[in-house]
């Protein structure tokens, strides 16, 4: 299945076994996105990781 990166917008093409919750890596600018639906598949910006969670 395939579906549009929400950054640069080029064609992602995701395994049929991708789950969601899923994080991929688009291979066009590299961000992270997140699996937010896989029927439709439809991918999210990933939350930025090393922030500092008030631990
Ligand atoms: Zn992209």
């Amino acid at each position: 299945m395939e579906t549009t990166c929400p950054e640069c917008e080029a064609t992602i093409s995701l395994n049929a076994d991708t789950v969601e919750g899923e994080i991929v890596t688009c291979p066009d600018c590299g961000v992270e996105l997140e699996v937010v639906s896989v029927n439709p598949p439809e991918l999210a910006l990933a939350p930025e990781v090393g922030e500092d969670w008030g631990e």
